[in-house]
């Protein structure tokens, strides 16, 4: 980047009565193209930001829906019971990171949200073309 992002980022759910702040940059950014992330992106494949559970901070309402993935892992996800944006997800078992799916919309944040990985590649739609120098992974990372 060109010029230092300012922390707190900000980020807020489509009807905007969930909020967060964010403290830190993600560990990590992945696209992920298996059949339930294009469900609940409505989209080819969702974009998870790793983030270090320490380092954001929600404030408003949030429902939890509960789905056992094939791993056996439990997977926890968060959303707003009154737009449905879906907001992070967590593993119970390792409660020290989030999986935010709902980003920053600033432009001058955008590359830090910009996806490094490509995973579940296995199952990714024909039509869906991955830049040839990404990183992909026929599956679980
Ligand atoms: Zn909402
Ligand atoms: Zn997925």
């Amino acid at each position: 980047m060109s010029f230092p992002i300012k922390f707190p980022i900000m980020g807020a759910c489509q009807c905007g009565q969930l909020t967060y702040q964010l403290f830190e940059k993600p560990k990590m950014v992945l696209a992920c193209h298996c059949t339930e992330c294009q469900k609940l992106a409505g989209s080819p494949f969702s974009v998870t930001a790793v983030i270090d559970t320490a380092a954001i901070k929600f404030s408003g309402e949030m429902k939890e829906w509960i789905r056992s993935a094939d791993s056996g892992n439990k997977n926890h996800a968060k959303f707003c019971p009154n737009c449905g944006t879906r907001i992070y997800h967590y593993n119970p078992a390792d409660m020290s990171t989030v999986k935010l799916k709902l980003k920053p919309i600033m432009p001058e944040v955008a590359e830090l949200f910009a996806p490094q990985v490509h995973v579940w590649v296995s199952e990714k739609l024909s039509w869906y073309k991955i830049p040839d120098d990404m990183k992909c992974i026929d599956k679980q990372p």
